[in-house]
């Protein structure tokens, strides 16, 4: 006993509030050896957050105690993003049943259901005047329906109080939860989103709890329950895979009819998540886009920085222009 505690007191990751709350967060990862954290290429700098108009985005999420995802997982966009007042609102908690290997949401065993939650986001939807929102949430495989009547409760909420906001959602994959996607197409999203976050052969790596195949097919099906909604997925470039292998899954998106694809860089939140295998150069980028183009997507977005909910609003414009041309 009195050698543990030595080592522990002898290990600077002992004391490193980061690396403490990093184990409290995952403690499904805790165990696993520590990652080599490459230092981010030139071309990967951020507005740092702290702008009168941050603090206002801020003070709006705290008093409706809500949850974003920017936050959560420790978006680079932060200070440019919510310095425009736009915040990704995560609903259902903070906490997730998967333990993916890229994510920095906390997981574990979700607290229940806020029944408050669609109008507290609804308000601040209002407070902030926002345009166009985006509204994710965690996986939860605990809920019977994986929590799509409460994101229907929360599409309600806000075409409610805000009737001129559009919305988009960024789903899980509702896996083993039949009905589930019919209850959010249902609620007339503008934008329907969902992640397949990497490509098939990194699946079991980075997102073991989930099946691509899958995936792909949920987002063909929100299109055939309703063509009016725009169809969006998302991948992160720098973790293993292969040019090749990015051209065949946007072909496979083409095929379910997907609209929209983003690309951008895989980013370490901590030493034991997944590593960085690549940092991909900006032309790589400008490369995907040029073919994302040629195969047919109605709107492309790739760079280091993307992340599916930069930019939505004035991509959902585009989109609605570019279907009408
Ligand atoms: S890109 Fe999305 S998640 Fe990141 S700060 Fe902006 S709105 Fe939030």
């Amino acid at each position: 006993m009195t050698v543990v505690i030595d080592i522990l007191n002898n290990d600077p990751r002992a004391r490193d509030p980061a690396q403490q709350d990093a184990a409290a967060r995952h403690p499904e990862k805790a165990g696993r050896p520590d990652t080599l954290v490459q230092r981010k290429p030139a071309w990967i700098r951020v507005k740092a957050p702290g702008s009168a108009r941050w603090a206002e985005t801020n003070r709006i999420v705290r008093e409706n105690k809500l949850v974003t995802v920017c936050e959560e997982a420790s978006c680079p966009n932060v200070g440019e993003c919510w310095d425009k007042k736009h915040a990704t609102f995560m609903i259902m908690g903070d906490t997730c049943t998967r333990a993916c290997a890229f994510c920095n949401v906390r997981t574990g065993l979700p607290a229940p259901l806020d029944s408050d939650e669609p109008a507290k986001v609804a308000d601040a939807v209002a407070r902030l005047g926002l345009e166009h929102v985006v509204v994710t949430s965690v996986d939860r495989d605990d809920l019977a329906d994986g929590g799509a009547a409460h994101f229907a409760a929360t599409i309600g909420a806000i075409r409610a109080t805000s009737p001129s906001t559009t919305v988009e959602v960024l789903t899980p994959d509702f896996l083993r939860k039949d009905g589930a996607l019919e209850t959010v197409a249902a609620a007339r999203p503008d934008v329907f989103n969902h992640n397949l976050e990497t490509t098939p052969s990194r699946y079991l790596t980075v997102r073991p709890g989930a099946r691509y195949f899958h995936s792909i097919r949920l987002l063909q099906r929100v299109k055939e329950l309703d063509p009016r909604i725009f169809t969006k997925s998302g991948i992160m470039v720098g973790l293993g895979e292969s040019r090749n292998e990015v051209l065949q899954l946007m072909d496979d998106l083409r095929t379910a009819d997907v609209d929209f694809l983003t690309i951008g860089q895989y980013l370490q939140p901590t030493r034991k998540h997944h590593e960085v295998v690549e940092f991909v150069p900006p032309a790589q980028f400008k490369a995907y886009e040029t073919v994302a183009y040629a195969k047919g997507f109605l709107l492309v977005a790739a760079t280091p920085l993307t992340r599916s909910s930069h930019h939505a609003g004035d991509d959902f414009r585009k989109l609605r222009e570019r279907r009408r041309g």
